[in-house]
């Protein structure tokens, strides 16, 4: 149990990548949708911090498409070696014009001024703004995007494309007024172009949005932004870093910053060099367990930038112990959320990039 700590010396953690769950997470997304329906995998943001290289290798086989958020994601992506069309979400720009050509990506199209902007042989698709209040052009502009489209033949358009905001809510008035914008933009596009819309939340829980294509990022990643999946889905990271230290302590004797927390008894504590420099928020300070050879253990006193302190009990471990602190049943990223008042998506993106993602 100490054969992380040897084979990273350099590292204080690591962050583990499934492979398989991942995988097994993507096959289970594309159950539920009829044949025919194409995918695309969000794998922005160093594929929500799971590494995007990795996750690009992993699902060339189950999805159509990539979606990223810039360039920069975009080229690192061709510099691994990944070929798969891959489709750039962030605004093109005058500087980033050529490099959509160079390196094969497709652009997306969110304000008329784009289409003069793009250069010749770019491939792109047009983003909507039916409600979602980001990017995209207002569908009102729905005639002049579709002159555009015809005007500028030297760029080509491969879909249509519309963001929900509010997909993860049951019952939401405002998904029912994009809905039906989404259906006068399928009635007048839809004949030349395919259409998508779905995020994971709709592509779980809004069947009737699939259309022509869905577009999966956080359920990927093991988290449902719905009820829908009921356990299907299983988190890909398991954030993985060893006991630094185990000492003694004797009853009343406070740890860490403040000297908030006491021993309860005398026992025994674990130190595990992870803090809040490395994505350990914290707010978690005393709130979240750790696992140890299976063995669950509250983290205690306040979360330091590089440790935190784990309570054992009358249990002692050596050096060099692995201890899960993000991933596992009782501490994923569903669950620092819930205690963050925040959503996994910030979780997984906040873990320091210092902090190596291995596949395994
Ligand atoms: C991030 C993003 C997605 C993926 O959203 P999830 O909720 O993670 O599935 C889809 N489409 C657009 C435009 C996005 O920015």
């Amino acid at each position: 149990m100490t054969e992380l700590m040897s084979r990273y010396p350099y590292c204080h953690s690591v962050a583990e990548i499934d492979r398989s769950v991942l995988r097994d997470n993507a096959r289970y997304l594309h159950r539920n949708l009829a044949p025919g329906v194409g995918s695309i995998a969000v794998i922005k943001a160093n594929a929500y911090g799971h590494g995007a290289v990795t996750v690009a290798r992993a699902l060339t086989d189950i999805y159509d498409m990539y979606a990223v958020a810039t360039v920069a994601e975009a080229v690192e992506l061709r510099d691994a070696g990944v070929r798969h069309p891959i489709l750039v979400f962030g605004v093109p720009l005058a500087g980033t014009a050529k490099a959509y050509v160079e390196y094969d990506l497709s652009a997306v199209v969110s304000s008329p001024d784009h289409f003069d902007l793009l250069q010749p042989g770019t491939s792109y698709h047009v983003e909507i703004d039916s409600g979602m209040g980001r990017l995209g052009i207002y569908p009102a502009g729905m005639a002049e995007i579709r002159e555009r489209i015809r005007a500028r033949k030297e760029i080509t358009c491969r879909g249509i494309m519309t963001h929900f905001s509010t997909a993860d809510e049951q019952g939401s008035d405002h998904l029912l007024h994009q809905k039906k914008v989404l259906s006068e933009i399928c009635d007048f596009f839809r004949d030349d172009f395919p259409v998508h819309a779905a995020n994971s939340a709709a592509s779980l829980a809004h069947p009737d949005t699939h259309l022509d294509m869905v577009r999966h990022g956080i359920a990927l990643y093991g988290y449902d932004p719905t009820q829908v999946s009921s356990g299907e889905l299983r988190p890909v990271m398991r954030w993985k870093s060893w006991i630094a230290q185990c000492k003694p302590v004797r009853k009343g004797q406070p740890l860490s910053y403040g000297a908030v927390w006491q021993a309860p008894e005398d026992g025994c504590y674990a130190v595990v060099p992870v803090g809040y420099a490395d994505g350990y928020r914290r707010g978690l300070s005393g709130r979240i367990p750790v696992l140890v050879e299976g063995k669950w253990y509250p983290q205690v006193g306040t979360v330091t930038m590089d440790y935190v302190m784990a309570w054992l009990g009358q249990d002692s471990y050596p050096t060099g112990t692995e201890v899960v602190i993000m991933g596992a049943e009782r501490n994923h990223a569903g669950i620092w959320a819930e205690a963050l008042n925040t959503i996994p998506y910030e979780i997984c993106t906040g873990i320091h990039p210092k902090v190596p993602r291995i596949t395994v």
